[in-house]
């Protein structure tokens, strides 16, 4: 299992954005790769904890892990509260801490023991853009014959 490096880069950027407040996600996997975080409706965020709500996630959602951060204490060492909730949401879990720079974070498994993740370069938007292209191409070839 991997994370993409633009995945990971946006985590930290919210980590840090969000300070001095923890925040909170969920991540969803693609084959092998880690590319989507999403944030739950009701996720209660304080300077203490970052609390999921179970009862407030989608019916059907998938999701192989969380992710949150923690401004304060600066350690990405889980709380007794992190083990009870990586046992319920899935196999893997990162902890970002302050200040959020490129290695302030580390993955755990459900028990809570460290994990490796690799960080994957890998341009996630490309597609999008190519799409894009091909409209432009479309709306070229309608004025020509007009
Ligand atoms: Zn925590």
């Amino acid at each position: 299992m991997g994370i993409a490096s633009d995945t990971l880069d946006f985590i930290l950027e919210v980590s840090k954005s969000t300070h001095p407040l923890e925040f909170i996600g969920m991540l969803r996997a693609d084959e092998n790769l880690i590319a989507y975080v999403f944030f739950l409706p009701g996720t209660v965020s304080s300077d203490e904890n970052a609390v999921i709500q179970m009862d407030m996630m989608p019916l059907g959602l998938s999701y192989i892990g969380s992710v949150h951060s923690h401004p304060h204490p600066s350690s990405t060492k889980p709380s007794e509260q992190d083990l009870l909730m990586f046992a319920e949401t899935g196999d893997y879990h990162i902890i970002t801490c302050y200040p959020y720079e490129a290695d302030n974070w580390k993955c755990y498994d459900s028990k809570g023991e460290e994990r490796k993740l690799e960080v994957v370069e890998i341009e996630l938007e490309e597609e999008e853009e190519e799409e894009e292209e091909e409209q432009d191409e479309l709306r070229t070839r309608e004025e020509l014959r007009w």
